[in-house]
Parts: structure tokens; C-alpha cells; sequence
């Protein structure tokens, strides 16, 4: 959208299209109003634009035909407080998605067009209610799969990371504006501008912003998951496992060594962690082609993995087999050694690093949560909000840090202030673009462009 022209108005669902007890459909714009009066009639009393904002009113939705299409609630908040800054409505609705498509095909025969992905939130950016970390931080709520991720973009949301690099952006200003003022106005009475006496200013920036960049590593794995890969054996029980823990049969399980051939990928949440679970064919020396690639891949898997979890079946004595998934799985950061088959009568073996589990069952699978939650802890010192996740942003800080740590260089070096100033000024344009005060059309529609239609 180009904010000169005016814009006109928006309609979309806003909620999935599964059948739902409620689904809402939401209108911003201009004529949002008179739209609305269009298309729903309140049970008594005055129409939807005089009335005040944010009441939930009973009525009846029509068609372009003046059919009854639902009897539902409305309600209306009008710009500029209001989440796109804009005059908006919602349509509470019976959550059919018919029902739903004709609520929109009357808003569009009424005056609205559908709105494109993420058009709400570019509308609300555009308008000074959000800015780029906090437009960023509603996708990440909506994406969250964890806990974690959506208590730390709910901050984000908030303001977090904005507060942070804002103190960081206003101590550049300063240094800046005073440099300017001296330069432009040598006549006024100011303050002579001695670049040393920022030094500690540049520094502290940097740390701040050096600080927010090492939480990086940590948010992207927290965001993207753990690369976690399951070895053992054919028949170790690695499938029921995976099983166990995505809580459905998304692997084939059979009672015929190697039958998982190929490598499978499905996330789960264990011990409020994302793992990102790699199902590997048996690690066994075979004469079988395709069944030889597939150990191959287990081991390329194991490589790649933060995490291994090897499992040993535990009704069966152990032989090379398993010493050759023991020493693959030492390519991974992490190794989780499992005795699978907890409930089965046991094998004479005994390792005192395994944790007994049986899928069948789901013993022991409470005590491998702890074990994983206890290899990626939150870390504590970062508060929820504080954590980058996302590459975009990452990237906006390295830049304004590299651009920080080049002025405190030159200043070291004794070159002329306004050498220091060029790199003052391209550490403000890369926290300007981190937080959308500096914008560029490139950054803004990838972004938005992430959003689902109604967002
Ligand atoms: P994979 O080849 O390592 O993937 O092993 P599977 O998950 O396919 O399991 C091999 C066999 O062991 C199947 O017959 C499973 O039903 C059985 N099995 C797996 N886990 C358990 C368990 O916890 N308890 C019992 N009793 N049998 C299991």
C-alpha cells in the first residue's frame, strides 16, 4: 500500500477456516461505518456508526439481497485507537466457513476489497501503532509452538526489544545533534563538542548492543528447534518412540528390522523444548542398497544433530550394533542414551548413564523430558522479550554494532570527527531499520508478506 494515496477499505476472515463455534470477520478503513450499516443491523436501537466504540451489539447480518445471513455481533473501534489506527470493525459470527465467505462477499458488495496478507498490520506500522519488531513479534505469536517463543514475542509485542535499542538510538542521537549543532551554528553559545566525551557512551552502546546479539544463537534455536536425531539399531523401538513423543503414528511401525529406510522429520515439544526429531533407518552394516543409504543418512543425521538420542533395546543383550550407535552418535553436541522396552522383561545388561523408557507404556518418557529440558535451560538472566529470534533483526543489530565499534576505532586512531560521525550515523540507520523508522519499501513488504490474510 502507498501511504499518500488514501487508502480504501479492507475486509478479510480473520479467524482459520475449520468449523469453529465463533469466527470473525474484521472490516478497517474509512468507510468502515457506513459499510457496516450496510450489512448488519443491530436488534434495536441506532445503527453500528453512532454508537460508541468497542460494545459488542447483537443484530442481524444481511446480503447484497437483504437476506438474513447470520445473527451475530458487532462490534466498532474507530481510528486512531484502534489496532490499524483506521476506523475497524469486527463481525462475531457463527464460525461456519460458509457463513464466514458470504459475511465477506456482503462487505465486499457493500464497498470493501479483501485484504492482502498482513495488510492489517502493515496498515497499523504505517500508522505509528506498531513498529517493525512488534509487526515481527505478532507473526511470531501466531507461529509460536512453544510456550517459550510465545511468551518471549508477547513481550516483543509489548515493546521489548524497541525499549532496549531505542536507549542505545537516543544516546546516538545526542552525540550527533550536539556534533551538528556546533558545526551548523558556530556562533551560538554551545557547548564545544570534544568527541572523547562520548567514548563511554560508544561503549556502553556496543555492550548493550553486543549483549542482545548473543541471545541470538540461543532465540533461533528456541524458534527454528533443536536438530534432534533418534539412533539405534533396527528395532531398538526408535519409530514407537518417535511415536510416543509426536503423540500419533506418524512412523510405520513393524516387527521387520529396517523397515524405516528413509530418514523422517516431525517437530515435537519435549520438556517444553521445539526438537526437530529425525528418525533414522537402523545403524547396521547391510547388503542391501537402498537400506545402505539409509544408514548413511543416520549417520550424515547424527552429524548435523545437537541432539542424539540412542536408544538400546532393552530386552536384548547388547552387540556391535550398538556400539556402532554409540560411537556415531558422538558426532552430536548432546547424547541421551535411552533402554527402550522398559516394560518388557529386561536383558542382563546395565548402564547406569541410560534412562529406562517404554513407549508402549510411556514410562520413563517424564524423566527424558527432564533430561532435555535440563540440556537447553532458559537462560535466566535474559528476561521474556529480550531474546532475538528472528534473522531479520539479528542481522540490523550486527551491522549497527560493526558500525559502533568502527567509530570507537577511528575515534582511537585520532581521525576527524566527522569520520567518527559517518559511522555514528550508519549504526542510527541500522537500528532505524531494525524498528521501521527508517524505512525501506524491501524490508517492509517481506515482512508483511509472512503474514496470513486477516492479520
Ligand atoms: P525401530 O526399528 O527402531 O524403529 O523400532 P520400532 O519402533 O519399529 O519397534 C520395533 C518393535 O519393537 C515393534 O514390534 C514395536 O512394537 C516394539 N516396541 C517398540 N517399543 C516398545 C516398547 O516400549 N515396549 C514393547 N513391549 N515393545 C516395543
Amino acid at each position: 500500500m502507498n501511504p499518500i494515496t488514501a487508502p480504501d477499505t479492507i475486509a478479510a476472515i480473520a479467524t482459520g477456516s475449520v468449523l469453529a463455534a465463533i469466527g470473525v470477520v474484521r472490516v478497517s478503513g474509512p468507510d468502515t461505518l457506513a459499510i457496516l450499516d450496510r450489512v448488519f443491523r443491530p436488534q434495536q436501537g441506532a445503527p453500528m456508526s453512532r454508537r460508541p466504540d468497542r460494545k459488542l451489539v447483537l443484530g442481524r447480518l444481511f446480503d447484497a439481497e437483504g437476506a438474513v445471513l447470520d445473527v451475530c455481533l458487532a462490534t466498532v473501534s474507530r481510528g486512531p485507537n484502534s489496532y490499524t489506527g483506521e476506523d475497524t470493525a469486527e463481525l462475531q459470527c457463527h464460525g461456519s466457513p460458509t457463513v464466514l465467505r458470504q459475511a465477506l462477499l456482503s462487505l465486499f458488495a457493500a464497498g470493501a476489497r479483501q485484504a492482502k496478507a498482513g495488510e492489517f498490520t502493515r496498515r497499523a506500522f504505517l500508522n505509528g501503532r506498531l513498529d517493525l519488531t512488534q509487526a515481527e513479534a505478532v507473526i511470531d505469536l501466531i507461529d509460536a509452538e512453544t510456550p517459550r517463543i510465545a511468551q518471549n514475542a508477547a513481550a516483543q509485542l509489548d515493546g521489548a526489544i524497541t525499549r532496549r535499542t531505542d536507549t542505545v538510538y537516543d544516546g546516538l542521537t545526542a552525540i550527533c545533534s550536539h556534533y551538528h549543532a556546533v558545526l551548523d551554528y558556530p556562533d551560538e553559545d554551545i557547548e564545544p563538542f570534544a568527541l572523547a566525551q562520548y567514548r563511554a557512551v560508544l561503549a556502553e552502546s556496543a555492550a548493550e548492543l553486543s549483549r542482545l546479539l548473543d541471545t541470538f544463537r540461543r532465540g533461533s534455536l528456541m524458534k527454528n528447534g533443536v536438530a534432534c536425531v533418534l539412533l539405534g539399531r533396527p528395532n531398538a523401538g526408535k519409530s514407537s518412540l518417535l511415536n510416543a513423543l509426536l503423540g500419533y503414528d506418524r512412523a510405520i511401525v513393524t516387527e521387520l528390522p529396517g523397515t524405516t529406510r528413509d530418514t523422517i522429520e516431525e517437530k515435537a515439544v519435549v520438556g517444553g523444548v521445539l526438537l526437530r526429531l529425525t528418525d533414522t533407518a537402523g545403524l547396521r552394516a547391510t547388503d542391501d542398497p537402498v537400506e545402505r543409504l539409509g544408514v548413511e543418512r543416520a549417520q550424515d543425521a547424527a552429524h548435523a544433530a545437537s541432539l542424539a538420542l540412542v536408544l538400546l533395546d532393552g530386552s536384548e543383550p547388547l552387540g556391535p550394533e550398538d556400539d556402532a550407535v554409540l560411537s556415531a552418535a558422538q558426532s552430536a553436541e548432546h547424547v541421551l542414551i535411552l533402554r527402550t522396552k522398559a516394560d518388557l522383561p529386561p536383558a542382563a545388561w546395565t548402564r547406569a548413564d541410560a534412562i529406562p523408557v517404554s513407549s508402549r507404556t510411556g514410562e520413563g518418557l517424564a524423566a527424558l523430558e527432564a533430561a532435555v529440558a535440563a540440556l537447553y535451560p532458559p537462560d535466566e538472566a535474559v528476561p521474556a522479550g529480550q531474546t532475538l529470534t528472528n534473522p531479520r533483526q539479528a542481522d540490523a543489530v550486527a551491522r549497527a554494532l560493526d558500525y559502533l565499534r568502527a567509530a570507537m576505532d577511528a575515534m582511537d586512531e585520532g581521525v576527524f570527527p566527522d569520520a567518527v560521525l559517518t559511522e555514528i550515523e550508519g549504526a542510527l540507520t541500522a537500528l532505524g531499520e531494525l524498528t521501521g523508522r527508517v524505512v525501506r519499501e524491501d524490508i517492509t513488504n517481506g515482512i508483511f508478506a509472512r503474514f496470513c490474510v486477516g492479520k
